[in-house]
């Protein structure tokens, strides 16, 4: 069927893609790819040689309409990012804005994402989180991004760069509280590491020695006060009174 298919790829583990994005990559009329090179990788692993074109933050304007216009007239396009979900922290957003404007089909072909993947496995709530994406890095615009987001109930999910995690769970020390947290680098790959602790202890591991790979961060809600059970309590008691 023609549409836009929003299509997810591996995050390291080239096995993780499914059945169903492998068709549709082979029988796509075009791919469109953030990085080619990166996208060449993965077609050479399972036979597809459907013509790749880039889409990237810097053509994304211009090659957006050509794009719609394929689209409208009845093509078979794949969207993909380098790794994982497009969309995700990644493009794609104005190009499916745009397609649904256009009254084009839009399907996802869900897959691996390394929020969901990090979440699956840190042992954190998972019933409500906020997946909270790329931390400004400059110090004040990163601190203010974190005040936001201090009261709500839920797991915060943060993607990082090596560099900046230390820097990064000091902050979060600093605006969340010293909440127990999880950092998941390297996932479904072969150096793959969950480790848990305060966001005090994770960052004085993390400045002692800047870790390799890619990370999500994982922050768990803020402690329930002790105070919340009486709250409840007194609650019960006015609503019975
Ligand atoms: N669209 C991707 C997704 O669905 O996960 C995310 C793209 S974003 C540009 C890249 C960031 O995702 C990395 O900096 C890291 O925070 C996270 N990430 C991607 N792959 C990862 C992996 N294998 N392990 C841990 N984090 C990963």
């Amino acid at each position: 069927e023609p549409g836009l298919y929003v299509t997810a790829t591996p995050i390291g583990n080239l096995a993780d893609i499914t059945y169903r994005a492998v068709e549709i990559l082979k029988k796509a009329d075009l791919i469109l790819c953030e990085d080619t090179r990166q996208t060449a990788k993965l077609c050479a692993a399972y036979g597809v040689d459907t013509h790749r074109a880039p889409y990237h933050d810097h053509n994304a304007a211009r090659v957006r309409p050509e794009i719609i216009k394929k689209l409208q007239d009845g093509a078979v396009i794949c969207l993909v990012s380098d790794a994982g979900t497009p969309l995700i922290s990644d493009p794609g957003y104005k190009l499916v804005r745009d397609a649904r404007e256009a009254g084009v089909a839009v399907f996802p072909l869900p897959g691996p994402s390394a929020a969901i993947a990090a979440l699956s496995a840190a042992g954190a709530p998972s019933d409500q989180f906020l997946f909270a994406g790329f931390l400004p890095a400059k110090q004040g615009a990163r601190g203010k991004a974190l005040e936001k987001i201090a009261h709500v109930d839920a797991t915060l999910i943060f993607y990082e760069t090596a560099p900046r995690l230390g820097d990064a769970l000091s902050a979060m020390k600093a605006v969340l509280g010293d909440r127990k947290a999880v950092v998941a680098r390297e996932l479904t790959k072969l150096h793959e590491e969950f480790r848990t602790g305060t966001l005090s202890e994770l960052a004085g591991v993390y400045d002692a020695a800047q870790p390799k790979g890619e990370i999500v961060i994982i922050v768990f809600p803020p402690e329930e006060k002790a105070a919340d059970a009486s709250d409840i309590d007194a609650f019960l008691k006015a609503a019975l009174d």
